[in-house]
């Protein structure tokens, strides 16, 4: 591993992953909840690899890992990681085998697919409670619909999903009432009780339940106001500049000419467009850092090149310019550049970003 970015192989475009933070905002997240975490690597660790992820959290000795389908439990796998691994998505019973398979742990939510699980041979299980999100588990008032099967086949754990915990509204409050509205009509009390997403770990202080389930904190993205804690930067997207253009008056820039140059510019152009997750939407508006100063995107983002304005910057073919993180002593975060981008979800801006980015793991980022 290097820490050097500008010593990376790649010439175009990559992402330089800062593990040393990641591993840190893990680290700030446990202090802060104390207890284990269970982090989510689900979506390739939203973006930044799995596997690398997976295996620097280790140093936190984590509770297990959550994860959204079968395959990236098995993907896991194939990599050594040997901890306990949740999938908080729905099974289908046609996925039971390989889950079973992959000693994955299913959360299960209504009461066909406990019974298929139970007759497909059983395992670890947890129930996850639905308390106001409507997308997975059994309603937090209908548990007396599986009392007699719980009874019978106890989960092991028991869990609900905030809607709104980024937000101050009151809301994940509610859910936790119903949470344990829910947790009292069960026959029993099961051993592992879990909730908090990153909104709910940083908007309290100690939690009450047994582990917390972070994501977006662990990759540098913060929880809005009234959160105890901020993340350090873990994903820097880097693009270097490939030409150098001189332009006068009224010269325009990109498709649809909506850039216009007023008396003499210089744009430089950067290998790296929409086909890599950097948005369209960008256009016009998304900053950059060229040398730790701030610069702006000029004209339409293009699939694969997208022009900034230098005329202000010492500019040079080869130089790397910075589109989300940090360079020098400044920072764009991902925040920051999914406001810009129309009010995308920061977690969307993740995500997004494509595979011809290269991922490049540090142990720490200047
Ligand atoms: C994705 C997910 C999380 C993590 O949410 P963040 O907001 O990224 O912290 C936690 N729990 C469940 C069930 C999830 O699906």
């Amino acid at each position: 591993m290097t820490t050097e970015s500008t010593a990376a192989p790649t010439t175009r475009a990559w992402v330089d992953v800062d593990l040393g933070a990641l591993v840190r905002n893990g680290a700030a997240l446990q202090r802060h909840a104390g207890v284990p975490l269970v982090p989510m690597v689900k979506a390739d660790a939203y973006g930044l690899g799995a596997v690398p992820c997976a295996r620097a959290l280790l140093a936190l000795q984590p509770h297990g890992f959550g994860v959204a389908t079968v395959r990236e439990v098995e993907e896991l796998r194939a990599a050594g990681i040997r901890e306990r691994i949740y999938v908080f998505s729905p099974l289908l019973p046609a996925d039971f085998t390989a889950a079973r398979a992959a000693a994955a742990v299913p959360t299960l939510g209504d009461a066909a697919s406990i019974s298929a699980w139970v007759a497909s041979g059983g395992g670890t299980w947890h129930l996850a409670i639905e308390t106001g999100m409507h997308r997975a588990g059994l309603r937090w008032d209908c548990i007396g619909e599986i009392a007699e099967l719980v009874r019978a086949n106890p989960p092991e754990g028991a869990f609900t999903h905030f809607h709104s915990a980024e937000r101050n509204d009151g809301s994940w409050e509610l859910q936790e009432q119903r949470f344990l509205v829910a947790l009292a009509s069960l026959p029993e009390r099961p051993a592992l009780l879990h909730a908090q997403n990153s909104g709910g770990i940083v908007r309290r202080g100690a939690s009450p339940w047994s582990f917390v389930r972070p994501g977006v904190f662990l990759y540098g993205v913060g929880s809005g106001d009234g959160a105890q804690l901020q993340p350090e930067p873990v994903v820097h997207v880097r693009a270097r500049v490939l030409e150098i253009h001189d332009l006068q008056d009224g010269d325009t820039v990109s498709y649809s000419a909506t850039w216009r140059s007023v008396g003499s510019r210089r744009v430089a152009t950067l290998g790296i467009g929409y086909a890599d997750g950097y948005r369209r939407a960008l256009g016009n508006r998304g900053p950059a850092l060229l040398h730790g100063q701030r610069t702006t995107v000029a004209g339409v983002v293009t699939m694969d090149m997208t022009m900034i304005d230098v005329t202000d910057l010492p500019c040079r073919v080869g130089d790397l310019v910075t589109l989300i993180g940090r360079h020098g002593g400044e920072v764009i975060t991902v925040e920051e550049v999914a406001v810009v981008a129309d009010f995308m979800s920061p977690y969307e801006v993740l995500t997004g970003l494509r595979q011809r980015l290269p991922r490049i793991y540090h142990e720490a980022v200047a």
